[in-house]
């Protein structure tokens, strides 16, 4: 099996050696899913991982935009079209200085197992640019927005391929790619997701990745008679998903106790209660500051500055920043203090080594894939009410994106159990995820 894994890898690696991040998640996904290729005769012989992890199309584009002082800028912009078996593109769009091929093939190519795990019609894409939109004005923000959707909107559409927020890319500048686009088309479609409320947005989809990492966690948690009560809990990243993620925490009656940025984590001892995290929402979406502004505030809280918060001692963590961000010397630090359970809001934000120590110490662990699968199945709710032309409740679509976070780790458990009763989600959640576009692509023929 090693040999049938390596060999597979050491051509993924021919033709992708000089993208390690789409390296690393394919090859987590090999060393789960290779395995069970061999034991089920319908997928030998077919080639049908090698297919999924060479984008179905991958296209790439300059975005010039002028800035406040009447300089013109050059980004480069990207759509990867990874895989369409059983539905149309679907993944968000990431604005930071980092992306580059390798970061958006390797987030396409999760989004493809992730979005096929939601149980909803979804394919699997990713785009983005790398334009900084911090410390950038809204006009800024606008001009490049609006350069980005006259190129984009030629690949994309409602049946083709559906973007959304990732990070750097958030109501503001969905509002500004959702003008563009509907000026170009001239059609009011629901081609985008994340989309503001009174234009066709859905309620609930702003809370429903950080909230699907909290009820998947639970979820875990309960496996072993637990929940998120009096558990205290650190969290990494102060955006969006971090943001919900610790909103959630608190309904359940957990105990927050760190949030981060690039520039480092703050630790408040007395916990992260509903009004300090109302100051980090204005905080961070509003006045667009930093994390470290908090202490200045609340003096119960510490600042670390350019560290991440996993040295701080807590019983379940949820990394919510970004890709490798907790490593295999921070998993050894979060099980030697005594954590149970950890649970990817971000995407692939635990190294391999880091996976390597979770299982090895048998604590409970979720893949992003999994965990934070909450958001895109979101905005696959929200695309089925654009297209009935409704709107549900809040309730309505609370109760939607608990079953479905529900039905991911009854999936994960299903393949992931193993003989002694450890559920290796990694495990449950690749086979789940490649299961159903497998079948799909067998029945769709050689394409
Ligand atoms: N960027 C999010 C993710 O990683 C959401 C994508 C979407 O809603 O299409 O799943």
């Amino acid at each position: 099996m090693e040999d049938k894994i390596k060999l597979f890898m050491d051509e993924v690696k021919t033709r992708n050696g000089h993208e390690p991040e789409f390296i690393q998640a394919v090859q987590e996904v090999a060393e789960t899913v290779i395995p069970y290729i061999a034991k089920h005769k319908i997928y030998n012989g077919k080639n049908i991982l090698l297919r999924m992890v060479e984008p179905e199309r991958l296209i790439s584009f300059r975005v010039a935009w002028v800035d406040d002082k009447g300089d013109i800028h050059v980004n480069r912009g990207y759509r990867i079209q990874m895989n369409s078996a059983i539905g149309p593109y679907k993944g968000g769009l990431r604005f930071h200085p980092s992306v580059n091929a390798s970061i958006l093939k390797f987030l396409a190519f999760e989004q493809v197992f992730k979005n096929s795990l939601t149980t909803l019609p979804m394919g699997g894409g990713k785009g983005g640019s790398d334009f900084d939109p911090k410390g950038k004005s809204d006009d800024e923000v606008m001009r490049f927005c609006h350069a980005f959707m006259l190129e984009l909107n030629r690949h994309i559409g409602p049946n083709t391929d559906v973007p959304a927020g990732d990070i750097g890319v958030g109501a503001r500048e969905i509002g500004f790619l959702f003008g563009m686009y509907k000026k170009i088309r001239n059609e009011f479609t629901g081609v985008l997701t994340g989309k503001g409320r009174s234009w066709g947005g859905s309620l609930i989809r702003p809370e429903a990745t950080g909230y699907g990492t909290v009820y998947f966690a639970n979820s875990m948690l309960q496996t072993q008679g637990k929940d998120f009560k009096g558990k205290t809990v650190t969290i990494s990243g102060s955006g969006n998903v971090a943001q919900f993620a610790a909103e959630k925490v608190l309904h359940l009656g957990g105990k927050v106790l760190t949030l981060s940025d690039s520039q480092g984590y703050i630790y408040d001892k007395e916990g992260i209660d509903e009004e300090k995290l109302a100051f980090v929402m204005d905080l961070k979406n509003n006045k667009r500051g930093r994390i470290s502004e908090y202490t200045e505030v609340y003096t119960s809280a510490t600042f670390h500055k350019g560290v991440n918060p996993w040295e701080v001692k807590c019983d379940v963590a949820l990394p919510c920043a970004t890709q490798n961000e907790l490593d295999g010397e921070d998993a050894k630090t979060l099980i030697k203090n005594g954590c149970i359970c950890v649970a990817e809001g971000a995407n692939m934000p635990s190294t391999p080594e880091a996976i390597h120590e979770f299982h090895q110490a048998k604590i409970l662990f979720a893949p992003g894939k999994a965990s934070n699968a909450g958001g895109v199945a979101t905005s696959g709710l929200e695309m089925s009410q654009n297209s009935l032309r409704i709107s549900w409740s809040r309730e309505e679509v609370d109760s939607r994106l608990k079953d479905i976070m529900s039905d991911i780790h009854d999936s994960c458990i299903a393949y992931g159990k193993e003989d002694d009763g450890y559920c290796n989600y990694v495990k449950g959640a690749n086979i789940a995820g490649f299961v159903k576009v497998a079948d799909a692509m067998l029945a769709q023929g050689v394409i």
